[in-house]
């Protein structure tokens, strides 16, 4: 129809420039925040071939059976899909250009993830992640590295009063078998209570029923099996390693013994930041260990962990907690009235550019008051006027609009290279 107005796809949502500056201001403290601990961006395409993601996350997961964006691209009848999760092509690209040849690997990517959910608040078809790989690394140490900097990211955030952390172990091969099978002869014996997800997963991927957000199901749940009860020496001393860790660095945790992760990937330990001002979807960071899944992919066998953070829970954390800042405006807005200072804008906008400062220069015309609204509207520091008088005299005026910068809140006529050294100031001061 010709006529209907044209509309974003369902639960993707554009990012508009008035919400740009806590994004940015969030994706620059996480790039600081990796740099300090020695990580490496990794970027890889927004769209695979559908095996990876049923090879690495299973079959039998929410995502694999059910949020998953899968096509068939028509020009060769391959079967691809919009990324739902960062690990599995992160893996991939390591095993295909053969990354861990010569040791670890530490490892982060961003970006944009799809999943066809019911879209509700905290709940997207299109949201982001920053996710975090630490690849070939065996030992506990980097479990508890995982552990230490996720904290640290939510001190820096200013939401380390709102975030707890919960973790489990969900052991080796052996102890999960074992656990397995007690866990299928319990919900066996409650097959009334099963819903319709529980009751298919009974023996393709029993484990996943304890991840159900079925409330109904939550005291079988509660009374079923623990994982950690079934832990083997090894898987034991591993769980005890982190936790002893966590003492060490004096963040506080809950072992929760129900929390398994709705993907398949994952052994010994899990863990998820959660919070409970978010309403029911709390969860901002989540991941653990998942030693089996490089050689799954067909490399060669090696273990890792990691972990990945939801972007769009976290800002609206902040902003719950009143972190979010402000939008950032340019150093300077040029205003400029009459026809010969029109002339000029262009060429003192494009000095004060060399001279390091950002500016807007005022374009439209209009009279000067009209024009210094559009300035302080601009969240600019300094108004610079440029009208007829300045323009013949090779000067402009200055005016602070945010705070004094040399205790004088005047305007003031200079020449406009000495404009540009009391901007600089002002900005590097940052006295406004
Ligand atoms: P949930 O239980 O909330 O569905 P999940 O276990 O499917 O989460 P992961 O695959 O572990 O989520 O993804 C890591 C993080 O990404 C989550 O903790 C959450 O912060 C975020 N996330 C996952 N799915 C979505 C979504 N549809 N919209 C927004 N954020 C999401
Ligand atoms: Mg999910």
């Amino acid at each position: 129809m010709a006529n209907e107005t044209l509309r974003a796809v369902r639960g993707m949502n554009d990012i508009l420039p008035a919400e740009i500056g806590v994004w940015q201001h969030f994706e620059a403290t996480v790039r600081a925040w990796l740099a300090s601990y020695g990580y490496r961006e990794l970027r890889t395409p927004i769209l695979e071939q559908t095996a990876l993601f049923k090879r690495a996350i299973g079959e039998v997961t929410d995502i694999v059976e059910k949020e998953m964006y899968t096509f068939v691209d028509e020009l060769n009848g391959e079967s691809l899909t919009l990324r739902p999760e960062g690990t599995a092509s992160c893996v991939r690209a390591v095993i295909e250009h053969n990354l861990i040849y010569d040791g670890g690997k530490r490892l982060w990517y961003q970006g944009p993830m799809f999943r066809h959910e019911r879209p509700q608040k905290g709940r997207y078809r299109q949201f982001h992640q920053i996710g975090v790989e630490a690849l070939g690394f065996a030992g506990p140490d980097t479990d508890i590295e995982h552990l230490l900097m996720t904290a640290r990211l939510w001190r820096l955030l200013g939401i380390g009063e709102a975030v707890t952390l919960e973790i489990n172990s969900l052991g080796g091969v052996e102890s999960r078998a074992r656990h397995r099978a007690k866990l299928i002869s319990y919900l066996e014996a409650h097959q009334e209570i099963l819903d319709e997800d529980a009751k298919r997963r009974l023996y393709s991927n029993p484990l996943r029923i304890l991840d159900t957000k079925n409330p109904a199901l939550r005291a079988l749940v509660e009374a079923a099996p623990r994982l950690i009860d079934e832990l083997d020496a090894a898987a034991r001393a591993h769980f005890d390693a982190v936790c002893a860790g966590l003492d060490a660095a004096g963040i506080a945790y809950r072992i929760n013994p129900r929390l398994v992760r709705g993907l398949d990937y994952y052994n010994y330990t899990v863990f998820e930041w959660v919070t409970d001002r978010l309403g029911a979807q709390g969860t901002v960071c989540a991941g653990g260990r998942f030693d089996g899944l490089i050689e799954q992919l067909g490399g060669k066998s090696a273990p890792a962990c990691g972990f990945a953070m939801g972007i769009e829970r976290l800002l609206a954390l902040m902003a719950e907690l009143g972190q979010a800042g402000s939008a950032e405006g340019p150093d300077a807005y040029l205003v400029n009235v009459g026809d010969a200072a029109a002339r000029r804008a262009q060429t003192v906008a494009e000095t004060l550019r060399d001279g390091g400062l950002s500016v807007v220069l005022h374009a439209g015309g209009g009279s000067f008051k009209s024009q210094m609204k559009k300035a302080d509207a601009s969240a600019a520091r300094y108004a610079i006027i440029l009208g007829d008088d300045e323009v013949a005299a090779g000067e402009v005026s200055l005016k602070a609009l945010r705070g004094a910068a040399w205790g004088d809140t005047q305007q003031q006529r200079v020449p406009l290279q000495a404009a540009v050294e009391l901007i600089k100031q002002g900005v590097t001061n940052g006295n406004l």
